[in-house]
C-alpha cells in the first residue's frame, strides 16, 4: 500500500552528509549496506524482510516511506542511534511524535559520561554555544557538606554541563539531520508492521497536523486527523522512552525484578542559578525513615535552577509517598533566600518514572532493537540515564551498520543477535551491583547508616562518586579504579 508522502520531506538524500565529514566513522558509503535488499543468494533464507530498502535519491515522494532502519524516537536514544547510523551511510528514518523544541521532564543534569557522549556525537559543548559547565557534585547529608570535584580521567573529561531539555533534546535532533538522518516531526508510531513470521518491517504510525519534515517548519497546517499510514525498513529501533508502546506491542514488557525509581522536578528563579556545582541532598525523609533517593538542585545559569527528588520502588514508602508533597517539604527546609518559594516557581511540578538495570528485555528480538529508556538502562546508582541512552543508541548503531553489510539474512541476523550481549558486556555486572546497592539502601537503616558513616569521610566519598556515576577508567587507573572494575566484572550480568 502507497501513501501520499509529507510535501516537507526531500528525497532521500537530500541530508546527506558530505563524504569525508569530522568525526572517525568512515565516509558515508563505506559501511553502506548493499541498497535494494540484504542480497543474499537465492534460498539464503526468509528471515530477513525482502528488499524495502531506500530507493536512490531520484525515486519519486513514495520512496521516503522506507529506508533502511526506522527509529522511533528522537530523544538522547534515538537521535544517538540516528546520528551515528546516518554517518555510517545508513539511510534513516526518525520518527518523533513531537514537534522541537518540547519539553521533557528531566533534571538536566549532565556528568562527565554524558559528555564524552555528546563529544563523541560531534556536538560542540563549548560555553559559548550556551552550556553551563560543572566542576562536580556537591553532597548534604547527615549535617555534611562535601564538595567531590569530578575525577581526573584519561577517560573522561573533568566537568559536567547542564541544559534544558527543550534545547538539548533538539539539538540532538538536528544533529542526526545534519548527519543525514530523515527526522519527521509530529509523526505518532502507533504499532508495528509485522510480516509473516511476526518479524518487524516497519511501523505504523498517525501524522499530526502541522507536520514538519526535514528542514524545519513549513509543513501542512493543523487538520482534522490524518489516516494511519505505514513505513517500512530493514529494521526497527525502539527509542521511543520508558512507556515504549512499540515494544510492548512486540510483546516486550518490563520486568518486575528491576528496580524502578520516580523522579518530579521544577524550575524556581533563584540567585543560585550559576551553580558550578551540581548539588544532591541525601536527606529525604518520610516521617521516621529515610527514604532511599535524593533531592537536587541544579543551577540553569539562566535564572533558574532545576529542582526536584527521585526515590526508588525498593521502599516501603514507594507509591505511597505525595512526591509533590515531599519536594514542597524539603525545600521548605531549605534558606529563604535561596529563593526555592511558591512565587518563584516558574513551571508546574512534573514527574515521570526512571526504568533502571536492564528493565525491559531482550533487546534485541525479530529486526526490533531497543535502546535509552525503552530498554531500561537508566544507571540504578544515581539515576541518571542520559549517557546510556546516547552510549546505547552508538552501540545499537555500529550493531545495524555491520549487519545490514552481512551480505545474507542469516549473517545479518547473527549480528544483531549480538547486541544484547554487547549491552550486557558493557553495563550488566554494574547494573546488577546496582540492582543489590538499590534493595540495600531501600531498606531506611542502611541508608541512615550509610548517610552518617559514609559523609564525613571525603575518601571514602571520592570512591563512591566513581562508582555511583560509572566515571571510571576501562584499563589500568587508579587502584579504586581496578576495584570497581574487577566488581563489575565479577558480578553477573543477569
Ligand atoms: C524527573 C527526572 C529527572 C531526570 N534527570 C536526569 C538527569 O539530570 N540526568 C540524566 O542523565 N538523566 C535524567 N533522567 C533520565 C532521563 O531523562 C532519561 O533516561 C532519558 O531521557 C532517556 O532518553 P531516551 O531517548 O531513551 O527517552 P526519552 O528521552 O523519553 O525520549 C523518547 C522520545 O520518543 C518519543 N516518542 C514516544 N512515543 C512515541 C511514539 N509512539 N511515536 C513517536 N515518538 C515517540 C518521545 O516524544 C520522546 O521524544 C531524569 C528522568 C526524570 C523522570
Amino acid at each position: 500500500m502507497t501513501h501520499e508522502v509529507p510535501p516537507s520531506l526531500p528525497p532521500a538524500d537530500a541530508a546527506a552528509p558530505p563524504h569525508g565529514s569530522p568525526g572517525s566513522l568512515p565516509p558515508a558509503d563505506a559501511a553502506a549496506p548493499p541498497r535494494g535488499g540484504p542480497g543474499g543468494p537465492p534460498g539464503a533464507g526468509p528471515a530477513y524482510p525482502a528488499a524495502t530498502s531506500a530507493a536512490p535519491a531520484s525515486a519519486g515522494p513514495a520512496a521516503a516511506e522506507e529506508a533502511d532502519v526506522i527509529v522511533v524516537g528522537a530523544g538522547p536514544a534515538g537521535s544517538a542511534t540516528a546520528s551515528y547510523l546516518a554517518r555510517a551511510g545508513v539511510d534513516v528514518l526518525l520518527l518523533e511524535k513531537a514537534q522541537f523544541p518540547r519539553e521533557k521532564v528531566c533534571g538536566d543534569g549532565l556528568t562527565p559520561r554524558a559528555v564524552k557522549a555528546l563529544i563523541g556525537m560531534g556536538v560542540p559543548v563549548r560555553e559559548q554555544d550556551g552550556w553551563v559547565r560543572n566542576k562536580g557534585l556537591r553532597i548534604i547529608g547527615g549535617g555534611v557538606r562535601l564538595e567531590l570535584p569530578w575525577p581526573e580521567l584519561s577517560s573522561y573529561p573533568g566537568y559536567g554541563l547542564v541544559r534544558t531539555r527543550l534545547d538539548f533534546d533538539e539539538i540532538l535532533a538536528r544533529t542526526a539531520q545534519k548527519a543525514g538522518a530523515r527526522l519527521i516531526e509530529g509523526v505518532t508510531v502507533t504499532g508495528p508492521v509485522l510480516d509473516d513470521d511476526g518479524r518487524i518491517v516497519g511501523v505504523k504510525a498517525r501524522l499530526a497536523g502541522d507536520s514538519r519534515g526535514p528542514g524545519g517548519p513549513g509543513g501542512r497546517p493543523p487538520g482534522p486527523a490524518e489516516p494511519e499510514r505505514s513505513y517500512r525498513a530493514r529494521v526497527v529501533v525502539a527509542a521511543d522512552g520508558n512507556s515504549s508502546r512499540l515494544s510492548l506491542a512486540m510483546g516486550l514488557s518490563k520486568r518486575d525484578d528491576r528496580p524502578m525509581g520516580v523522579a518530579v522536578r521544577t524550575y524556581y528563579t533563584s540567585p543560585r542559578h550559576d551553580d558550578d556545582y551540581l548539588e544532591s541532598w541525601l536527606d529525604l525523609w518520610d516521617g521516621p525513615r529515610q527514604l532511599p533517593g535524593y533531592g537536587w538542585i541544579f543551577g540553569m545559569g539562566d535564572g533558574t535552577s532545576n529542582v526536584g527528588l527521585g526515590m526508588l520502588n525498593t521502599s516501603d514508602s514507594f507509591g505511597h509517598v505525595d512526591y509533590r508533597d515531599l519536594l514542597r517539604r524539603w525545600l521548605a527546609g531549605l534558606p529563604p533566600e535561596w529563593g526555592y518559594i511558591e512565587e518563584n516557581r516558574t513551571l508546574p511540578i512534573r514527574g515521570a518514572a526512571l526504568p533502571m538495570g536492564f528493565n525491559r528485555t531482550p533487546h534485541y528480538t525479530r529486526g526490533l532493537l531497543l535502546a535509552g529508556d525503552a530498554g531500561g538502562m537508566v544507571n540504578p546508582f544515581n539515576g541518571e540515564g542520559i549517557p546510556y541512552a546516547l552510549e546505547s543508541g552508538e552501540l545499537a548503531a555500529e550493531f545495524i551498520a555491520q549487519a545490514l553489510a552481512r551480505p545474507d539474512a542469516a549473517g545479518a541476523e547473527r549480528v544483531l543477535m549480538a547486541y544484547p550481549q554487547a549491552l550486557k558486556a558493557a553495563y550488566g555486572g554494574y547494573y546488577t551491583l546496582g540492582r543489590r546497592f538499590v534493595q540495600a539502601i531501600g531498606n531506611p537503616k542502611v541508608m541512615q547508616f550509610a548517610t552518617r558513616h559514609g559523609m564525613p569521610r571525603p575518601a571514602l566519598m571520592r570512591i563512591t562518586l566513581k562508582l555511583l556515576a560509572n566515571l571510571t577508567e576501562p584499563r589500568g587507573g587508579h587502584a579504586t579504579d581496578r576495584v570497581i572494575h574487577a566488581l563489575s566484572k565479577m558480578t553477573p550480568a543477569a
